[in-house]
């Protein structure tokens, strides 16, 4: 796992999680990579930067909390909501969406129906409980969008 710290054109700075280097150039090219905040385009790579920065990566509109230490201190709530809303586009950028047939297609990829991938969609709690039942791992996300500016 390549952990890269990102700038998009407006000046916010996030990280990116990569598979790889070449990974991170892939997705660059082809367009996929967007600031989590602004929705900007022509994400770089910050040449150099502190390895947790969530300060920063926080809604514009909110305090900047102090530099976070990096472990033990209390975070506070808009550096959880920076992580949280992190990991839901590394969710979304690696999955593929499903809709309303996500039930479906976690069983057909469990009984090797369908190709092994990462998928996402929308499930009912008694779809979930018969997932489990059969024994069929699912995670429900966090639905959350960033504040536009
Ligand atoms: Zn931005």
């Amino acid at each position: 796992m390549k952990v890269l710290d990102l700038v998009c054109p407006h000046g916010h700075t996030f990280e990116g999680w990569f598979a790889s280097e070449a990974d991170y150039a892939g997705q660059q090219q082809r367009g996929l990579l967007v600031c989590p905040i602004c929705d900007a385009g022509d994400i770089r790579k910050r040449p150099s930067a502190p390895r947790l920065n969530l300060g920063h990566a926080a809604a514009p509109a909110e305090p900047t909390p102090a530099a976070q230490p990096a472990t033990d201190a209390p975070m506070s709530p808009s550096a959880i909501k920076a992580i949280v809303h992190e990991v839901v586009q590394q969710v979304l950028a690696r999955t593929e969406d499903v809709g309303e047939r996500f039930a479906d297609e976690a069983r057909r990829i469990h009984h090797g129906q369908a190709p092994e991938r990462g998928i996402r969609g929308q499930a009912s709690a008694a779809e979930r409980e018969a997932l489990a039942d059969e024994g069929i791992e699912v995670m429900a996300l966090p639905v959350w969008r960033p504040a536009r500016h």
